[in-house]
């Protein structure tokens, strides 16, 4: 299996490196019972999607 024939630089590590930093998940309040919830996801707390559509408690298996 080849190998790199040279070292890279701390400098090049770093490089790399600098996209590898994780960014908090974020939450948003849901507009139906105030409780925090992910963005684009169903509220964990009552189940509001979107005007129109809210799941029903015992519908996520958990
Ligand atoms: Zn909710």
């Amino acid at each position: 299996m080849p190998v790199p024939a040279f070292r890279q630089s701390r400098s090049r590590q770093g490089k790399r490196r600098s996209h590898h930093a994780i960014s908090a998940t974020r939450a948003v309040v849901c507009p139906n019972c105030g409780n925090p919830k992910l963005p684009h996801a169903a509220c964990r707390s009552c189940g509001y999607v979107r005007p129109g559509l809210q799941l029903t408690k015992g519908t996520r298996d958990e």
